[in-house]
């Protein structure tokens, strides 16, 4: 039956594959696909681990045997006998099978894949006594996923295209891509995904994806979006609505999911999807053009990148240098078997800042220190909003670099080092209070001195801040005093300035960058810095929404930074404005009562 979840939109275009659900299990699982080759090593990994489980039980009912009814009552050995049945069963074994061979899961995916859909299957079943039975199958299926930790392969990082699956349940004659043998698109449900996650998920081959929770500017969504697929955020119970494998259509745009489409729809789908090919390639034009206004100003569009890889997608996309590169995503996802997490030491750091200096072949690269905390816990596990109450309030980006001086410390000496190599415009995020400009600038200087000491070679750097708290817009004298530029981070500049948590989905209707208080902070920052005559861009996502390209134009920036799928599209509104006539229309917007209706109209 075909239904629709609705969400939040977070990036363009039309998705329509099927569904691949990543459960979230109390064990923390890895997701990635294994080779052709390693179907047989995955699935003897399950077959070990259910024999090692059996094993286990069979001693502990020995030993439940032995013990007098006092000490161990009927029910516990009854209760081993139903461990052992559910472990033997061959709907868990013959799913996981299928999971591992047909779709290439590694053997935590398929196992945890497969417990989902069973454990669907009791919570439907009348009998209360057979629906707790799915509280036994989940602790059989986590003593499993225990006994294979330690035993997985290296995570493959490159996945290969899963085939047209000649699928054991599948119901081939539905298969709307059936007959033209290509590879059937995936797309990726999830309740929550961290941006450690997304990475991971970056490298493979998801034709879109839904997640329940989150917001538009969260960074899970912003990593998303760099990869420059449909999706959705904040779809609610979207993970709880599909089941493994159903068809379904991402409308990235209207922020819309329909599932099990009838031949009317995907027909319908099909078209929009082909029309936005189009459109794209009719930008693929624009590339090697420069973006010059109407009246002849110039504007330079920048890239946002997570990794030095991306460089290559943002020269690609014709960028003229890198805007802010997200230095946090090298301490991402790290964590080792034990459970530790080796932070990347000054030597893969520089050598990281190296080749994104290299990738831009001779543009500037703003490289930010790192900002962790908040939604992006360097361990990739999203709980960090359980641990404090306020995470975006707490320890984030800059307080954090300042509470461990040493580890800043490497980074800075990493950065500098790196700009002996090209132009490298540092950038330092959250910075609020004049103490912690001081102590920023101060720190800057010991790791100069801490290279020379060393005889190491480094090079100049620009420094700029971000600004994004509102005290920090609301004190721009201090800031512009130290600093060379700044960068209006409005992700964040809107989250504090509305006091609205941006990875929170239940109040993302109030997150509003057309609000008059956001909209004066951002044109005070830029009026106050082509004032001064220092340099001053926008790099949150309202730089590359074409809705704000005119206003911000009017209000006199010049220099935008945004991931790079955006960067074409940006490109042809300014190559239709004129500075000139935007001026005064945009000081009216900043007056009006509704600017979200001015900006329309
Ligand atoms: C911002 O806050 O606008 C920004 C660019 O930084 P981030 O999204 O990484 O917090
Ligand atoms: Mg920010």
């Amino acid at each position: 039956m075909t239904f629709a979840v609705h969400g939040l939109p977070v990036a363009r275009g039309i998705a329509i594959g099927r569904a691949v659900l990543v459960v979230s299990s109390r064990i923390d699982v890895a997701h990635y696909f294994i080779k052709p080759e390693e179907i047989e090593t995955e699935i003897d990994r399950v077959r070990t681990a259910r024999n090692a489980v059996a094993d286990e039980l069979t001693k502990l009912q020995a030993s439940v045997a032995q013990m007098g009814p006092n000490d161990a009552p009927h029910e516990l050995a009854a209760l081993l006998e139903v461990h052992q049945m559910l472990l033997q069963d061959d709907v868990l074994s013959g799913g996981v099978k299928h999971w591992i061979s047909e779709r290439l899961y590694n053997a935590e995916w398929a196992l945890t894949t497969q417990l989902e859909i069973i454990a669907r299957q009791f919570d439907e079943m009348e009998d209360p006594y057979l629906r707790e039975r799915k509280a036994d199958l989940e602790q059989v299926v986590e003593r499993m996923l225990h006994r294979m930790k330690g035993t997985a392969a290296v995570l493959a990082p490159s996945p290969p295209r899963r085939k047209r699956a000649a699928a054991a349940h599948d119901d081939e004659d539905d298969d709307p891509t059936a007959g033209d043998g290509f590879d059937v698109p995936l797309v990726l449900i999830a309740h929550d995904l961290s941006p450690a996650d997304m990475l991971q998920f970056k490298k493979s081959v998801f034709a879109g994806f839904v997640t329940d929770v989150g917001g538009r500017t969260s960074h899970t969504a912003i990593v998303a979006r760099s990869m420059d697929i449909p999706a959705i955020v904040g779809a609610r119970s979207a993970s709880q609505l599909v089941r493994q494998d159903d068809w379904v259509i991402i409308d990235g745009e209207a922020g819309v999911m329909i599932v099990d489409p009838s031949p009317i729809i995907l027909a319908e789908y099909g078209f929009k999807q082909r029309q936005g090919d189009l459109e794209r390639g009719r930008l693929a034009r624009l590339r090697h053009k420069p973006a010059v206004t109407l009246d002849g100003q110039r504007v330079d569009l920048l890239a946002n990148i997570e990794m030095p890889e991306d460089t290559a997608g943002a020269v690609k996309a014709g960028a003229v240098g890198v805007g802010l590169f997200r230095s946090e995503f090298l301490f991402m996802g790290r964590e080792n078997s034990a459970r530790q997490t080796r932070l990347p030491d000054e030597e893969e750091q520089y050598q990281a800042y190296k080749r994104a200096v290299e990738g831009m072949q001779g543009m500037p690269v703003t490289i930010r220190t790192i900002d962790v905390g908040a939604d992006k816990p360097l361990d990739g596990k999203s709980g960090s909003k359980q641990e404090h109450l306020n995470p975006a309030l707490g320890l984030r980006a800059i307080r954090w670099s300042l509470a461990d001086p040493a580890m800043f410390l490497t980074q800075l000496r990493a950065i500098l080092r790196a700009a002996a190599h090209g132009e490298i415009h540092l950038l330092i995020p959250m910075l609020a209070h004049a103490s912690e400009i001081r102590q920023t600038l101060s720190l800057i200087d010991f790791a100069r001195a801490e290279l020379d000491n060393r005889g190491a070679v480094y090079g100049p750097v620009k420094l700029g801040a971000m600004i994004e708290i509102p005290a920090a817009a609301l004190t721009l004298k201090t800031f512009l005093k130290h600093f060379d530029f700044l960068s209006i981070g409005t992700n964040d500049l809107i989250q504090y300035t509305l006091a609205i948590d941006r990875a929170d989905e239940a109040v993302a209707h109030l997150y509003d960058p057309a609000h008059p208080a956001v909209l004066k902070l951002v044109a005070d920052t830029i009026t106050e810095c082509r004032r001064q005559g220092k340099g001053v861009s926008v790099c949150g996502e309202m730089a590359g929404d074409v809705a704000f390209t005119r206003l911000l134009l009017g209000l006199g920036l010049r220099s935008f930074s945004m991931h790079p799928s955006r960067i074409l599209a940006v490109k042809q509104e300014v190559l239709r404005a004129d500075t000139g006539k935007l001026e005064p229309w945009a000081r009216g917007v900043l007056d009006a009562d509704d600017p979200a209706a001015a900006l329309a109209g």
